[in-house]
């Protein structure tokens, strides 16, 4: 079994119910097993004028290969009606594979750790939620990373708790 994470983003046709249904749909997955997930956040968008986005990250372990996991993904990115209209354009739902275990992957259709992770907010916030001392295989911890970014752009949409159980 391996331990992932996934970030989890939307910004069009009601992104929170989106990003919910998407915990569903992880959930249901034979392969997968969702154990956590971080609150959802609310953020601004990078790249081209858009409405903002929430954000989040699911906790999972599988045994699907890396390639596998990124079709299921995928699967899953389609049946929310997930159009491929330019990059960081908007989008019903966006599923990102964040860390595979300690692999480091590099293909053309798919790089692990994700390679912007370390430089986005939205992305290291929720990941902290779940685990803030978690380490990249290179040795950074998600902690220090997320120091070095300035922080705002980005507010929690649930204040009572930062994990949920799956
Ligand atoms: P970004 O990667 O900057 O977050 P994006 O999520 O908007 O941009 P997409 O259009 O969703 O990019 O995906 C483009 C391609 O990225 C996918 O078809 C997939 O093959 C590739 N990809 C590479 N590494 C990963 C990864 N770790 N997780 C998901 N997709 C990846
Ligand atoms: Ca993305
Ligand atoms: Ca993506």
């Amino acid at each position: 079994m391996m331990l992932c994470y996934i970030a989890i983003g939307s910004n069009l046709d009601t992104p929170l119910q989106q990003a919910e249904t998407a915990v569903k749909h992880l959930c249901q997955h034979p392969e997968l097993s969702p154990q956590r997930r971080s609150r959802w956040y609310c953020s601004e968008p990078l790249g081209p004028p858009q409405p903002d986005y929430i954000n989040g990250v699911v906790e999972l372990s599988t045994e699907l290969p890396p390639h596998d996991l990124l079709a299921a993904l995928q699967h899953i990115e389609n049946r929310q009606g997930r159009e491929r209209n330019g990059h960081w354009g908007p989008r019903t739902l966006d599923l990102d594979i964040l860390l595979y275990g300690n692999k480091v992957i590099d293909t053309p259709d798919l790089q692990i750790p994700h390679p912007q992770m370390s430089q986005r907010n939205f992305v290291l916030t929720p990941l902290a939620d779940l685990n803030a001392s978690l380490i990249l295989p290179n040795g950074e911890t998600i902690g220090t990373l997320l120091a070095q970014l300035p922080a705002g752009g980005l507010s929690p949409v649930e204040t009572h708790s930062t994990v949920v159980t799956l």
